[in-house]
């Protein structure tokens, strides 16, 4: 099969995936072999790929937003056949103390998709049967790739800033997931203010009925209930906790920041706002939300990538000229070619998909 392969993390702009012909993988005991129909691709391979998180698995194949065909399965939960997900979150030791108390995101032992064991920039994968998460019918492959993390991380985030209904709500960063989240804010009644640096993502939050769109670190005009950050800065971090109400609380929707610069406790954190962490997802919180996405028929705007362009999809990313999420569709080379032009698989619009 054809796979994207990391063999020494490198920046981007050096095209450290390669594509090679590997052998097929071979489950192991309680996983399933899959068929990669389409897979997101997310800020943390760029962390992964950059070698800015510690390298966990040698000659590595990313991507952890898979929509795949269950090929082999020991599970008649999930027969062959059936659409699954694969997300971030590769299994848990289901022993340790967080396990236990039903915090599997804390895991003292969990392997992750794509980043502690294969992934899915490649035309085949393994994931244990008991991570599948089963799909929605009613989104496409394509519409469903990018929910696999930046949506499920993005619902754990609403969750973790303890966001209520009607509330204010400040969202740091707009691209992928917060891309998603605005819409399921608005479903719940709030009213959300965007700062990012980008112009693009500041004209995507405008159509999208943001309140307020400002600069990366600009100070929304109303005092917020709570904030979620996306980019991967403490600068921002610190903005956003400079934003939230008394009380207020400030979740950090990234999973690497370039630093944590030293700020006034007086200022920021005194009158019980609080700075917490997102890590990981439960797998409930993707039942849940993919449950939610349905409802409000979440469809988010995609740009469609071929394995071998898997390099351009990442610095697109970097470089924030995605206007929403990158999926990549591994077995696009089986399309007519005139069906696959500018990275397109059928039936996308050129360019951009409103998947
Ligand atoms: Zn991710
Ligand atoms: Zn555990």
């Amino acid at each position: 099969m054809r796979a994207a392969i990391l063999r020494k993390p490198a920046p981007f702009r050096e095209n450290p995936l390669s594509i090679e012909e590997v052998p097929m993988p071979v489950p192991g005991v309680g996983e399933a072999l899959l068929k990669v129909l389409a897979c997101g691709v997310c800020r943390t391979d760029l962390h992964i790929t950059a070698g800015e998180l510690p390298q966990k698995s040698k000659d590595l194949i990313p991507g952890h937003q898979i929509v795949a065909e269950v090929v082999q399965s020991p599970s008649s939960a999930f027969p062959s056949g059936m659409r699954v997900g694969v997300s971030w979150m590769g299994g848990v030791d289901g022993t340790c103390s967080y396990c236990r108390a039903d915090r599997e995101n804390l895991c003292d032992d969990p392997t992750y998709t794509g980043y502690s064991r294969n992934g899915g920039f490649a035309e085949y994968a393994t994931a244990r049967v008991d991570f599948l998460l089963p799909l929605p019918h009613g989104l496409s492959d394509v519409a469903v790739a990018p929910l696999l993390c930046a949506g499920i991380i993005g619902f754990r985030s609403l969750r973790v800033a303890e966001v209520r209904r009607g509330q204010s709500v400040g969202l740091f960063g707009f691209g992928s997931s917060a891309q998603l989240m605005i819409k399921v804010l608005q479903e719940w009644d709030c009213r959300v203010y965007v700062s990012t640096r980008d112009a693009t993502h500041q004209k995507r939050a405008r159509e999208f009925g943001a309140e307020w769109v400002g600069e990366a670190t600009d100070r929304p005009p109303v005092d917020l209930d709570a904030a979620i950050t996306f980019a991967p800065s403490g600068d921002v971090v610190l903005a956003a906790l400079g934003s939230v109400a008394k009380g207020g609380i400030v979740a950090i929707n990234a999973i690497h920041l370039d630093r944590m610069p030293q700020f006034d406790y007086d200022k920021l954190l005194w009158g019980e706002r609080q700075l917490r962490s997102v890590a990981n997802m439960t797998r409930k919180d993707g039942r849940d939300f993919l449950k939610v996405a349905e409802e409000i028929h979440l469809s988010p705007s995609v740009e469609t990538f071929r394995l071998e362009q898997i390099n351009q999809a990442m610095l697109a990313i970097l470089d924030d000229r995605t206007s929403g999420s990158a999926v990549v569709l591994p077995s696009a080379m089986l399309c007519a070619d005139s069906d696959v032009r500018n990275g397109n698989p059928a039936g996308a619009k050129p360019g951009k998909e409103q998947a």
